[in-house]
């Protein structure tokens, strides 16, 4: 049986399923039963996709660009 540390030494790669299935079944296991770790698993879950959301759609968040012309007007966006 995993303890705390254990389990959130190994949650990252367990994310990003680098663990051999045996590893990821101890961590399942725990975080089962652990609603600390169950915690933290959900807080780096999240905070993964948000990430990978960033760094994959390179697009400006909502209303950033018009937030950007009020500031700067409209030749912003027209170098010629
Ligand atoms: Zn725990």
């Amino acid at each position: 049986m995993a303890d705390c540390q254990e389990t959130l030494k190994e949650l990252e790669r367990f994310i990003d399923a680098e663990l051999a299935h045996f590893e990821a079944e101890v961590v399942v296991s725990h975080l089962k039963t652990c609603t600390d770790c169950q915690g933290a698993f959900e807080f780096h879950t999240e905070l993964r996709q948000a990430i990978r959301v960033k760094a994959t759609r390179d697009e400006l968040p909502d209303g950033f660009a018009e937030r950007l012309m009020q500031c700067f007007g409209d030749n912003v966006y027209s170098p010629d």
